[in-house]
């Protein structure tokens, strides 16, 4: 028997798993696994957990109940983003609710997923499953998409039909924006502030590279455009700078990092060196130095499901017509292992990675009964 959802979603809220490029805030998944995995079995799945290569602190889970070549997944990641207690109403631990609204870490990105998804599953008579359903809950999604790409590169087949369940408003998405970041270093040599010919001053070379930035950013958004999008061009957006020590001395060295949304087509690889070049040559005229890389975890763009038979069944039950996102998710990973995928889940984006994030009560029950006829529309007999 599993409990109700809201005390599912307490005791997912109540076991932390923090996922963080940031070494001090990045926390194990396994206590959030390891309750999924004994609710999981408790429904008749056969569960395994899969430890990341090399970091024993993260799994991944994969449950399935029945058996077969087709059938539908159900697929969530089991971390969150780190969090500021201080700028919560409540302990963001510990589940609170107020009219109709459960207000916790992750509970819309998207422990309250895996709520709805098990009582979902739990409707139904294993004996009447006949191709199966499988819930994956993966490891690190919100820093370095590693359960994703792990899953994705031993390239087991998992079903036929993947539904990401992430906060989408119970709207099917069905292609999203890549995701990036960069860090752009402008080195220079630090000297006496009274005479500037006695250094490079990095932050006047920074100045440079963002000025050329913008002007990539405009003619980029002339090359790429996709009216599926609310924002149809490609984004580059600044998020930090620093740099410098003191303003009585020449600016050694500065950095600026950049968050960079991609359209479905466009290769991340290749926009690297692209940018590269935008930067070196916005400081060719002088002595600084340069280098930009990629850092911390992406997501690829997704350019959505080839089987339209697929998209429309989704949408005809959830009662909405496919949009897109200009979020990503790990939708990409799992077309890599032959899944039509779309994402469709409970909560609002807006809510998440935010403080007083929540998810309402009704929403968890309206995304229940969805992934109900889900499941028996792709994994039973039942019409
Ligand atoms: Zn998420």
């Amino acid at each position: 028997m599993l409990p109700p959802s809201i005390e599912m979603v307490r005791q997912l809220v109540a076991t932390p798993s923090v996922s963080s490029p940031d070494q001090r805030f990045d926390q194990s998944n396994r206590g959030v696994i390891e309750l999924l995995a004994e609710w999981a079995a408790g429904l008749g799945f056969v569960v395994r957990i899969e430890s990341l290569a090399g970091d024993p602190g993260k799994a991944n889970l994969i449950a399935t109940l029945g058996e077969g070549e087709d059938g539908l997944v159900l697929s969530g990641h089991t971390d969150t983003v780190p969090f500021n207690a201080e700028r919560w109403t409540d302990d963001p631990l510990v589940l609170t609710e107020r009219e109709g609204k459960l207000f916790g870490l992750g509970t819309a990105d998207m422990k309250g997923f895996f709520a709805a998804a098990l009582h979902a599953v739990s409707r139904f008579d294993p004996a009447a499953i006949r191709r199966p359903i499988t819930i994956l809950g993966t490891a690190d999604e919100e820093s370095t998409m590693n359960g994703a790409r792990a899953l994705a590169e031993k390239g087991e087949r998992l079903g036929r039909y993947a539904i990401i369940g992430e906060p989408t408003g119970l709207r099917a998405i069905r292609k999203h924006k890549g995701v990036f970041c960069v860090r752009v270093t402008v080195g220079g040599k630090a000297g006496h502030a009274s005479n500037p010919a006695l250094g490079v001053n990095a932050i006047e070379g920074l100045q440079r590279v963002i000025a050329a930035l913008q002007s990539w950013r405009d003619t980029i958004g002339d090359r790429y455009h996709d009216e599926d999008f609310e924002v149809p061009t490609p984004t580059l957006s600044f998020g930090r700078i620093s740099g410098g020590d003191s303003p009585n001395r020449i600016c050694a060295e500065c950095t600026l990092e950049v968050d960079i949304r991609l359209l479905p087509g466009m290769e991340r690889q290749a926009v690297v060196v692209e940018l590269r070049d935008v930067v070196a040559n916005a400081l060719a005229e002088g002595s600084w130095t340069s280098d930009l890389r990629a850092v911390g975890g992406h997501a690829d763009a997704f350019s959505g499901p080839s089987d339209a038979a697929f998209t429309g069944t989704v949408e005809t039950l959830c009662g909405c017509s496919a949009e897109s996102a200009l979020f990503g998710t790990e939708a990409p990973y799992l077309a890599e292992l032959g899944l039509q995928t779309l994402v469709l889940g409970a909560g609002d984006i807006a809510v998440a990675h935010q403080p007083d994030e929540y998810v309402t009560i009704a929403a968890i029950e309206r995304a229940t009964d969805l992934y109900a006829r889900l499941i028996q529309r792709f994994c039973t007999d039942a019409p």
